[in-house]
């Protein structure tokens, strides 16, 4: 059995399953058959000795009987006998062995010579001291030829309607099973391909419907967490690439050229910049990669804005000459409150590090109807309208050469990512040589 495929089984189970219907069908018919056959018999046979009975009466002490009576009819012969039981009128059948076994008003069956016979029958009196009996008889009904002839027909049908039931059981298998065939060709078709981007896309609420829906999920699922990673990939040994460039050059024209204390100290402190850079960078894409993949999970609590960024400022240690903080109270998000801190850190740091000498950041945290808003301007340097799509880009800087101080380019695709992830955005409104004003939106808090 272990050989067979699922289809075949199944549909020899449910062609064996018709087949115990076909036979339990069988052997009611046999049971119902002869008992019915016995039972109208009867029936039949207390009508007529009742009908009969009707049509008798006694006229100057002889009987005489109505046109209409008849001694033998539709196979049921009718006798009649006087009160002492010796034959009055009527034909016994030749093989029918008289019995004086008369019972008044019952059916019952009296074995004969070599056939059994259904006897009915009705005393009819005439006044006190006289009257006859009518006696109905019929021969038995033969239920064993009955069985016979039924069992005949069921041995030629039973063959047939195995056939059927196999072939019926052999298509409902089949088209049930045709989602099944199609998720696992549509799988097979990935594996071998080895592309994630194929779906099996089965529309409906049954099983395999399901099943479809959980495969789809887990495909993508693992095409995002393979995109992520190559994503990281690329871009780890791209960004890597030029600190280690760096570190590398410095360490040889070191080596050859490095004399005094004061030029091996320059050379220590550049490669420990470059070596921090290295190391905020390969932070910041795991985290973008984290959340590129669904696994950095959020750690959702009810957040108040205004207290999250004086913590977050405070923390910071940012020059309060130089950050002006206004915060509505009672401003409630759902959230991470970690992420959205990285989120407003970002934002704060760039009004910085793009700002023009002592330069302001100003935060402000508000709501309306149906948005919590924090927002991040400064009286930067801004950003000319053609950079205001790319900067959210990663690895975009509208400026890459302004020297240590620069970033890496990724602050903003993050602060995009974690808004996102919250349901929210980021706006941006910014005027070249003016300043630029950031703006977090986020759903309310439920
Ligand atoms: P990074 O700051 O590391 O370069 P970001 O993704 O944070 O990367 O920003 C991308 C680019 O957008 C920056 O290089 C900068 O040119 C520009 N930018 C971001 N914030 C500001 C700002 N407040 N004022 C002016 N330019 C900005």
């Amino acid at each position: 059995m272990k050989r067979f495929s699922v289809k075949s089984k199944l549909t020899l189970l449910l062609t064996a399953l018709a087949a115990v219907v076909a036979i339990l069908i069988f052997s009611l018919l046999l049971f119902i058959s002869s008992s019915v056959s016995v039972s109208s018999s009867m029936a039949a046979l207390s009508d007529t000795a009742r009908k009969n009975a009707s049509l008798i009466s006694m006229e100057n002490g002889k009987l005489a009987f109505d046109d209409s009576f008849s001694f033998y009819h539709h196979g049921i012969t009718t006798l009649i006998y006087s009160k002492s039981k010796a034959l009055v009128a009527g034909q016994p059948p030749v093989n029918f062995s008289f019995s004086d076994d008369f019972q008044n008003g019952t059916v019952r069956t009296v074995p004969s010579d070599d056939t059994s016979y259904l006897v009915a029958d009705i005393y009819l009196p005439f006044g006190w001291d006289d009257g006859v009996w009518i006696r109905a008889l019929s021969e038995a009904p033969d239920n064993g030829r009955i069985a016979a002839d039924i069992t005949f027909v069921f041995f030629i049908i039973f063959p047939v309607f195995l056939l059927l039931a196999a072939l019926g059981s052999y298509l409902i298998v089949k088209l049930s099973f045709r989602p099944l065939d199609k998720i696992s060709r549509t799988v097979s078709a990935i594996n071998e391909a080895k592309d994630l981007s194929g779906r099996i896309g089965l529309k409906g609420n049954d099983e395999f419907s399901r099943l479809s829906d959980a495969f789809d999920g887990m495909f993508e699922r693992l095409e995002r967490s393979f995109d992520a990673e190559k994503q990281f990939t690329s871009d780890a040994s791209h960004e890597l690439r030029t600190p280690v460039a760096v570190i590398k050059s410095a360490c040889e024209y070191a080596e050859k050229f490095d004399e005094t204390a004061e030029e091996r100290r320059e050379t220590i402190e550049m490669t420990h910049r470059q070596a921090n850079k290295m190391s905020e960078l390969i932070n910041q894409l795991l985290n973008i990669t984290r959340l590129d993949q669904g696994t950095e999970k959020l750690s959702i609590a009810d957040v108040e804005l205004g207290s999250l960024v004086h913590s977050l400022c405070c923390e910071q240690g940012y020059d309060i000459n130089r950050l002006h903080i206004q915060a509505q109270e009672g401003v409630f998000v759902s959230g991470d409150s970690m992420l959205l801190s990285r989120l407003i850190k970002n934002l704060v740091d760039n009004g910085f590090k793009y700002g023009k000498e002592s330069s302001c950041v100003w935060i402000t945290v508000y709501k309306n109807e149906d948005e919590a808003l924090v927002s991040v301007r400064d009286d930067g340097i801004g950003i000319a309208d053609e950079y205001k799509e790319k900067i959210w880009q990663r690895f975009y800087q509208v400026d890459a050469s302004r020297g240590e101080d620069s970033g890496i380019g990724l602050g903003l695709f993050m602060v995009q990512q974690i808004a996102r992830a919250h349901g929210g955005y980021v706006t941006l409104d910014s005027t070249l040589g003016i300043g630029s004003e950031f703006i977090l939106h986020l759903p309310l808090r439920k």
